[in-house]
């Protein structure tokens, strides 16, 4: 039986890195060699998670050349594996918009419109009437708290609360709350890190009407935490920018308790910013109320806009 590897997405987040360890877990049960890869290095939030629930950090995948693979948390080309097109793709499980992977045989692909890809993990779970250990169960659950930001993300659905319940519970995890907040702290974490880590923390490439467009995203409890970062992070931006490739790039400052991004913006077409969110840009950047979600508030209007540029 050959390996199969079990991968998230570039610029891994907690769920990529949970979904991939929580699926390959689930895949093991039902007799699969399955092992969880990471396809970079883990944000500061990812490792405290897996920190507390006493889990090892998976291995770093850098090629996927004549590897099985198992895609969770994106089916986009531009967030895959290097050398994705070499490797066998088995079977994806998202819940984002269906992107541009494509394989040459019928495969298990589920995706749904939920907040987390550990929400669909949980469901496969209780489908398959699979019992999820109790360490597993907490990190499944950190990445529902995670992309939902506390069920706070437009994202959210009862699904997803449904779920996070009854893993806090297998988890033993009373307050959901406090431990979310324990999360975003370790989340918030900016010491040390260069301008340029911070960029890509959380960051993903787009093609937009042919465009090559970056959207990054930086979670904090509270946005005064960026303001010694802000300009040389700008500045950095720049700098990626003269790197060549992308049209566009977007960076959601994202406020956690005020619910509220600021978007740096660094754009051959600085229009599109008016064009995709109704607000003019000013200087370097646009305050975007009640907008945390980069695929539903963010994405789609960019998607739209640089189509009618
Ligand atoms: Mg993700
Ligand atoms: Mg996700
Ligand atoms: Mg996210």
């Amino acid at each position: 039986m050959s390996t199969v590897y079990v991968a998230g997405h570039k610029s891994p987040d907690t769920d990529a890195i949970c979904a991939a360890i929580a699926y390959a877990e689930f895949k093991k049960k039902r007799g699969m060699d399955a092992v969880p890869v990471r396809l970079g290095d883990l944000n500061p939030e990812t490792q405290f998670v897996l920190k507390k629930f006493g889990i090892p950090v998976p291995e770093l995948m850098t090629d996927a050349t004549g590897k099985k693979l198992i895609i969770v948390d994106h089916s986009e080309t531009t967030q895959s594996p290097d050398n994705f097109d070499k490797a066998e793709i088995i079977e994806i499980v998202d819940h984002h918009k269906i992107g541009d992977l494509t394989t040459p045989n019928p495969i298990f692909f589920l995706s749904m419109p939920v907040g987390c890809t550990c929400t669909v993990i949980k469901i496969l779970y209780d489908y398959f009437g699979i019992e999820i250990p109790k360490e597993i169960a907490g990190i499944m659950l950190s990445a529902i708290l995670s992309d939902t930001v506390m069920f706070k993300s437009v994202t959210t659905t009862d699904e997803d609360k449904k779920r996070a319940e009854e893993l806090a519970k297998i988890a033993g995890i009373e307050d959901m709350q406090a431990y979310a907040m324990e999360m975003f702290k370790a989340k918030s974490d900016v010491a040390g890190k260069t301008p340029r880590d911070l960029i890509f923390r959380d960051f993903k490439d787009y093609v937009m009407s042919g465009k090559k467009v970056g959207v990054g995203q930086l979670e904090v409890v509270d946005l005064s935490l960026l303001d010694e970062v802000k300009d040389p992070i700008y500045e950095e931006m720049k700098k990626v920018k003269e790197e060549g490739e992308r049209h566009s790039i977007f960076l959601m400052l994202t406020d956690i308790m005020k619910e509220a991004t600021e978007l740096l913006v660094i754009s051959d077409e600085p229009a599109v910013v008016e064009k995709a969110f109704g607000v003019p840009l000013k200087e370097r950047s646009v305050w975007l109320e009640k907008v945390m979600s980069r695929k539903k508030q963010v994405v789609p209007p960019l998607e739209k806009a640089f189509a009618s540029l």
